[in-house]
């Protein structure tokens, strides 16, 4: 087969348009193969929600590289076995990607580029999922931040490493004879029987046109109010990338330019366009904390797996597998925490405020290991990332860096009533509460007889008692997490 052959080898980086590995690929004049390898024994091999999105993604991606003369191969088993035989069926005279983060990852990008490079295959590796790469950023002692507002600061002060967007080729020269490809139906990403995935497509595109649309809706409406409602679940005035960006459907320095081309336009001021800086920043902050979180899974082995304060290690947890159940299942009887659990389950998604609620519920309430909520997510969310899922459950344990407090517990009732204050969020997920008045709908165990009644609730039948009191459990909480109290990170 041909020898002036490059492979593109895809990986969370699911796009044509913003690909270094893409763009340089089709640069070299050379044919160009794009492969995707679906690996279910990888160090992070998609959960059962993600592996509903790869599927569309992947179909996504086919149709469009399609389009350019170039249809994808795909491929299921051992990333390194995988890609060293198409290298040598192909006689590929080049292998290129873009990077990934986690040292697991790394040691097989490693020992793959070694192997290839032994046999003569040149590798090039490229950064096409952060704005900096996570060794660029440094205090001025020389260390890498493990506190978020000087990291966010340095990151405005240095930009990004790139200044301009790549475009995505118009057509790609792909060799005549094709290694033969797997029929993506035959991987079984998708569930049946029973198909809970069914209302995922009610509220989601995968894809790199489905995230450009996200982008460009939320730029165009969402944006303007979203430093004063980001916190609130029952307002969608966050923008939902969160799952393109984590299969790498759109890169952040697509957003970043996009975000910074709307505030230009206040200062010319076309305000039909115009975005407020003060909203655009906070919400370029927010894709900061991916890039912090990104900078925590390089710099520590098994962010995943280990706290991060070693006080931790110690810590008391419970094992206590009704009250996990009941979590998982949006059954503990608080109704904000519930919605979302149920939000989760239906939708592949949760909202932030509502993530950091239930994370600290079963981490403070119940007691229960952070390592069994970051697993729960990592199967159910169709955002599930490598680096934001287990930085954000460290984070709300207090074990993390820049941690939340350890006396700071979410009061599921207060934050319910806070940041859902007429309960529509809630009532959408929780229906079994919907009739009752606003007063009681974070607390239906307040509600006298009457009002449950005319509500037509029975709790402990329709809807469960509360699984643990919260005062009793702030109280039991906040003895637990005194010993970890003075652990630096
Ligand atoms: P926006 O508010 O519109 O933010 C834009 C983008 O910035 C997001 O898409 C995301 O990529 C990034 N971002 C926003 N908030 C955070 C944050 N706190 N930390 C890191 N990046 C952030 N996010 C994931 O992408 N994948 C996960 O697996 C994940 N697991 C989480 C687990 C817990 C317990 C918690 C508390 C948070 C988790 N997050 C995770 C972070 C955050 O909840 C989501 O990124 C956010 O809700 C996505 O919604 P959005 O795209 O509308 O966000």
């Amino acid at each position: 087969m041909s020898t002036n052959l490059v492979i593109i080898w895809l990986r969370r980086d699911l796009r044509l348009q913003d690909n270094p590995a893409v763009f340089q690929a089709v640069k070299t004049g050379a044919q160009v193969l794009p492969v995707y390898i679906y690996d279910e024994h990888a160090p992070f091999a998609p959960g059962a929600a993600a592996r509903w999105w790869l599927h569309h993604s992947l179909k996504a991606l086919s149709a469009d590289l399609k389009a350019l003369g170039a249809p994808l191969i795909l491929r299921r088993g051992d990333e390194a076995q995988t890609l060293h035989a198409l290298a040598k069926q192909t006689g590929a005279r080049a292998v290129f990607w873009n990077r990934r983060y986690a040292p697991a990852e790394i040691a097989i990008d490693k020992q793959i580029m070694a192997r290839l490079k032994d046999e003569g295959v040149e590798v090039s590796s490229f950064n096409g999922t952060l704005l900096r790469e996570p060794w660029e950023l440094k205090t001025g002692a020389g260390a890498f931040y493990k506190v978020f507002t000087p990291f966010w600061r340095a990151l405005q002060a240095a930009g990004p490493a790139r200044d301009d967007i790549y475009k995505a080729p118009a057509a790609i020269q792909s060799p005549r004879k094709k290694p033969a490809s797997d029929r993506l139906n035959a991987w079984g990403l998708t569930p049946s029987k029973p198909n809970w995935a069914r209302e995922f497509s009610d509220v989601w595109t995968p894809g790199e046109t489905g995230a450009q649309q996200r982008l460009n809706a939320f730029l165009d409406r969402g944006a303007f109010d979203y430093a004063e409602n980001r916190n609130r679940p029952d307002i969608e005035a966050t923008s939902r990338l969160s799952p393109h960006l984590a299969f790498g459907e759109i890169g952040p320095l697509q957003i970043w330019r996009a975000a910074f081309s709307r505030m230009e336009e206040a200062t010319l001021k076309n305000h039909e366009n115009a975005i407020d800086s003060e909203q655009a920043l906070k919400f370029l902050s927010e894709v900061a904390w991916r890039e912090f979180s990104y900078g925590l899974l390089y710099h520590y082995e098994g962010l995943r797996d280990a706290p991060l304060r070693p006080a931790f290690e110690a810590f008391p947890w419970r094992e206590d597998a009704r009250a996990l159940h009941a979590w998982q299942q949006g059954q503990t009887g608080y109704p904000i925490v519930d919605a979302g659990m149920r939000e989760l389950w239906r939708t592949g998604w949760m909202h932030n405020r509502v993530r950091m609620i239930v994370a600290s519920f079963l981490i403070k309430h119940l007691l229960i290991p952070w390592q069994e909520g970051e697993k729960w997510f990592w199967d159910t969310l169709v955002d599930a990332d490598p680096a934001n899922n287990p930085a954000s459950w460290q984070w709300t344990a207090g074990c993390g860096a820049d941690a939340a407090p350890y006396f700071r517990i979410f009061n599921p009732i207060t934050q319910g009533e806070k940041f859902d204050p007429q309960g529509v969020y809630t009532t959408r997920y929780v229906p079994e509460i919907a009739d009752l008045t606003q007063k009681y709908r974070q607390r239906p165990w307040e509600a006298p007889a009457p009002i449950l009644k005319q509500a037509g609730l029975q709790l402990g039948a329709d809807y469960p008692e509360p699984l643990v009191d919260h005062s009793a459990a702030r109280k039991r909480a906040l003895a637990a997490f005194e010993m970890t109290k003075t652990q630096p990170i």
